[in-house]
């Protein structure tokens, strides 16, 4: 595949879109960021696997979903973007599993789920992710998170050979996910196994779940959900507020004055703004607490 002319490459044998500079800010709950050299949309699983086929293997990919755990840099990501939201959209029951396919929300997917008599999706409703970025986070809240529900994986290797993985293949931990062997694949799909409930319980705790979610959350600012992990037996907000940090500024990007955890976009941030300020709350609680925080969300790119 020639590079330099994808576009006519697609046009002859793709059916998805590639797009060429790219801006990020359109595809991160951030809405800040650089310009992705391209980016793939695929038409589905099996234009995704052509796709891949094709690449040259020294093209730098990355997938995203939702993009609302990323940030990309100002001097933007010289690789290819596979965005699997609004393609990779397949969800259906297969038996008694869940076929769920990358690039559902997570909130279809709990609507799904209770739809369907089954309990234990609910909290997806809360995490403003795909199943893909879900997957590849180990998303949760209240107790539960993603890969408990996993039954087994669908993935493409970066040659575009689709394979089926069982959990017990990776690593996996709170807020982390790694293959045991590394190797360079995307989550394409999933099977899940839920419990039989009460279509109308489940719904109530969907309501519930949002109603506590939007008292809690600046969710009327861009953001990127938690910007840290919570350190063992320790709240990340807790630590941050303990220093004084709730409403700290630099350029377009604030400290929340609701959840100290949470780093807003008030104006035109820029990605610097909010790194910089990433690294400023990270020095002054290791400064004030001792404690060392590691963020959650996942920074791409380059510098500008
Ligand atoms: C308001 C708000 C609330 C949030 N609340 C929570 C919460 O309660 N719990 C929680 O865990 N998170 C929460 N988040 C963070 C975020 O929603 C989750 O991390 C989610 O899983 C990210 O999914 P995404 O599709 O947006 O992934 P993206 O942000 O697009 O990507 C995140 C990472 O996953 C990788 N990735 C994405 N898709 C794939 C794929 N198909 N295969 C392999 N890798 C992939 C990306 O390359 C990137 O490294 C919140 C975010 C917001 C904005």
């Amino acid at each position: 595949m020639n590079m330099s002319e994808p576009t006519q490459f697609t046009a002859q044998t793709l059916r998805g879109e590639l797009s060429l500079d790219v801006d990020m800010r359109r595809h991160t709950s951030w809405r800040a960021g650089g310009v992705a050299k391209r980016m793939y949309q695929p038409a589905d699983l099996a234009d995704l696997q052509c796709f891949l086929q094709r690449l040259p293997l020294n093209e730098p990919l990355m997938a995203v979903g939702l993009g609302s755990n990323l940030l990309v840099r100002d001097g933007g990501y010289r690789g290819t973007v596979l965005l699997m939201l609004g393609a990779l959209a397949e969800l259906r029951m297969e038996g008694e599993l869940i076929y769920v396919q990358a690039g559902v929300p997570g909130a279809k997917l709990a609507r799904f789920a209770a739809s369907n008599n089954l309990c234990g999706a609910e909290f997806f409703v809360g995490i403003p992710g795909t199943m893909g970025g879900m997957l590849a986070m180990n998303a949760g809240c209240y107790g539960s998170e993603t890969w408990q529900k996993v039954e087994r994986v669908q993935v493409l290797t970066r040659r575009g050979e689709l394979l089926e993985r069982a959990p017990q293949e990776y690593d996996i931990g709170y807020r982390h996910v790694a293959l045991r062997d590394a190797n360079e694949e995307f989550f394409v799909g999933a099977w899940l196994k839920l419990e039989s409930g009460d279509v109308e319980v489940a719904r109530q705790d969907i309501k519930a779940l949002m109603e506590k979610r939007s008292a809690s959350q600046p969710l009327q600012l861009p953001n990127s959900g938690s910007v840290f992990r919570n350190p063992e037996g320790m709240h990340a907000a807790k630590l941050i507020e303990s220093c004084g940090l709730k409403g700290r500024t630099i350029g377009g990007a604030q400290v929340s004055e609701k959840h100290a955890n949470f780093i807003v976009n008030i104006g035109e941030a820029t990605a610097t703004d909010i790194e910089n300020l990433i690294n400023e709350v990270q020095a002054t609680v290791l400064q004030q607490t001792g404690v060392e925080l590691h963020p959650e969300v996942k920074i791409m790119g380059e510098k500008k």
